[in-house]
């Protein structure tokens, strides 16, 4: 049995992942510092808490532990934010994640999993957007991201620590069976946002700009279901785990839906009205992200389960009514 070291675990997509994971045959140790995750939401394994600017204690979990693989959700996502603190985003997601890297390396551990995000291409030049596409990215967040993406090749070709990065473009949905939602505090996602609006816990939800250049004049996305994204990670697993080279790929439907599409299949879904106002542009959002994901398909075998964007609303539904 192998075991995975999965950094974060405690948060959206992490736990998640614990359980998606937890149903197969593996031995899972999850850290997290619970800054921004739930204890409770870590529904197996065996948890520490533990945080990675401590790399010495990383480097004696590291060694002590008969760890194949580690995956690293434990990074901060909030564009605007890192904008005015980029601070934060360089220290967490670039400084902390070369800690890691650093305990792996003297720990001997040399299969990394990283999550990565559309946010490195920045402004596309075309879409749907492939792994070659140019990455210039507009905001530090994203910035952070490509930084760790190419240390992965340095440390690959220095120290053989192979690597696969995940360019998640917009990760959505909930468990399908209902234990497990999105749990940001402050929420700042449009799904999420857009379904408290529906069961009464906010006013209305802000349309950030209609006056792009897209069909219906608001931004369109790539929503990938978080089981999906869940089946992909377990498919990069395996690949490192039978050895083979490190690889990028980037995650979504292929298919773009608009801020005004989400709120319409919302409001089909939930049956209620949803009240919406016309808001500013915000800042760093690009007019359209889409991915091609053709080669996560052929390479990993990557086949979404959940590609409709009403069963990702659906699910995410019922994780809001929960609460
Ligand atoms: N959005 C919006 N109102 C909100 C939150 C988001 O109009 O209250 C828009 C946002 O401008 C973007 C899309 O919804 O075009 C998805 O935003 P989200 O923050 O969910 O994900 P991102 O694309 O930033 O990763």
């Amino acid at each position: 049995m192998n075991t995975i070291l999965i950094i974060g675990g405690a948060g959206y997509i992490g736990s998640h992942l614990v359980k998606y994971l937890s149903k197969k045959n593996y031995r899972l140790l999850i850290v997290d510092n619970l800054s921004s995750g739930y204890v409770d939401a870590v529904l197996a394994g065996e948890f520490f808490i533990g945080d990675l600017a401590e790399k010495q204690a990383l480097t004696q979990l590291l060694s002590h532990y008969p760890i194949d693989a580690v995956m690293h959700f434990a990074a901060h996502i909030e564009v605007a934010e890192s904008k005015v603190r980029p601070d934060k985003y360089y220290d967490n997601n670039v400084v902390r994640t070369l800690n890691l890297l650093d305990a792996m390396v003297a720990a001997n551990v040399k299969r990394f999993i990283f999550s990565s995000t559309a946010a490195i291409f920045g402004e596309p030049q075309y879409v749907p957007i492939d792994e070659k596409h140019p990455q210039y990215p507009i905001n530090p967040y994203g910035r952070s991201k490509l930084m760790v993406e190419q240390i992965l090749r340095d440390y690959d070709e220095a120290f053989g620590l192979k690597s696969v990065c995940l360019r998640y473009f917009n990760a959505a949905g909930a468990d399908p069976e209902g234990e497990l939602g999105e749990r940001h505090v402050p929420e700042t996602h449009l799904i999420p946002l857009v379904l408290q609006t529906a069961a009464g816990r906010r006013e209305f939800i802000t349309i950030f700009g209609e006056d792009y250049d897209t069909p219906d004049g608001t931004c369109i996305r790539d929503y990938i279901h978080i089981n999906d994204l869940c089946q992909a990670h377990e498919l990069a697993l395996q690949r490192l785990l039978s050895n083979q080279p490190s690889a990028v790929y980037n995650l979504g439907n292929g298919e773009g839906f608009s801020v005004r599409q989400v709120i319409d299949t919302a409001r089909q879904v939930t049956g209620k009205t949803i009240p919406v106002q016309i808001g500013t542009r915000r800042a760093g959002d690009p007019a359209r992200l889409v991915a091609d994901s053709r080669l996560a398909r052929q390479e990993l075998g990557w086949q979404p389960q959940y590609p409709d964007l009403k069963s990702i609303i659906a699910d995410a539904w019922r994780w809001e009514q929960r609460l």
